[in-house]
């Protein structure tokens, strides 16, 4: 692999798609080529095989209950196990939504379907019929950069995180993992897990940046972008959802 092409992986880009999620792909591909580099995307859909070890990150998008019943047996083909060796081997993850659900132990829904994940991670999704809906703000914690997020949730799901795992972030103003703890997402080892569609990263170009530099930490050092215009929309929503105005 040339040292300027950088690998992303698209884990079932055909089910979890939801709120423009594929939007992070473009925002990651522009932000690269913007710096000279090029990204190769690697689609991996339901039914194909990807070998995640030649890949320097992973993208994974939300999906409604129903899609993540459909992928299920996909899932267990193999990709489990692939998925977990590749998150205690330090891969960067980001997982939105759905995805993010997937990677823990389980999600039942709120009229009993229990969907078993790959228990990667140590927590649990119940849904509610009280779905939390809306535009919302976070910020992360330091180890995940410590910039304030703003994104769109839309999920029945309430996530409980095990008593070792770290939250992405702390609500601003939203749900978040549960509406309950103060908690949103995931970061473990090199996973990003958010409940935030928008899609995320075009909205939030530093933590963009920064899940960028985990996965290339290795490979090389990005240049900074001039951000103001990103910046500037970026602080407007801020407000907006914060201080309603
Ligand atoms: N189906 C899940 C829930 O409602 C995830 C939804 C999503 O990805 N937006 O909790």
């Amino acid at each position: 692999m040339s040292k300027q092409t950088v690998r992303i992986c698209h884990l079932y880009p055909d089910l979890l798609n939801l709120y423009g999620d594929r939007g992070n792909i473009i925002c990651l591909r522009q932000r690269l080529a913007w710096r000279g580099i090029e990204a190769e995307v690697i689609e991996v859909p339901v039914g194909t095989k990807a070998d995640l070890t030649q890949c320097d990150m992973i993208f994974i998008g939300g999906g409604q209950d129903f899609e993540q019943e459909v992928l299920l047996p996909d899932l267990r083909s193999g990709k489990d196990r692939e998925l977990k060796a590749a998150i205690e081997d330090g891969k960067t993850i980001l997982a939105i939504c759905g995805g993010y659900q997937m990677l823990g132990s389980y999600y039942e829904t709120w009229d009993g379907v229990r969907c078993d994940f790959i228990h990667a991670i140590d927590y649990y999704t119940v849904g509610s019929k009280k779905r939390m809906i809306g535009n919302f703000a976070f910020e992360c914690l330091p180890e995940s950069g410590g910039s304030k997020v703003v994104g769109f949730e839309n999920h029945s799901g309430k996530t409980y995180l095990g008593s070792g795992v770290q939250p992405l972030g702390k609500i601003l103003t939203g749900g978040g993992n549960n509406g309950e703890d103060g908690g949103e997402g995931v970061r473990y080892h090199n996973v990003f897990g958010t409940y935030s569609h928008g899609p995320i990263l075009p909205k939030n170009s530093e933590l963009c940046d920064f899940i960028l530099q985990t996965a290339l930490s290795d490979r090389m050092e990005l240049e900074p972008l001039d951000d103001s215009a990103e910046r500037m929309a970026h602080d407007a929503m801020l407000k907006k959802i914060t201080q309603g105005s």
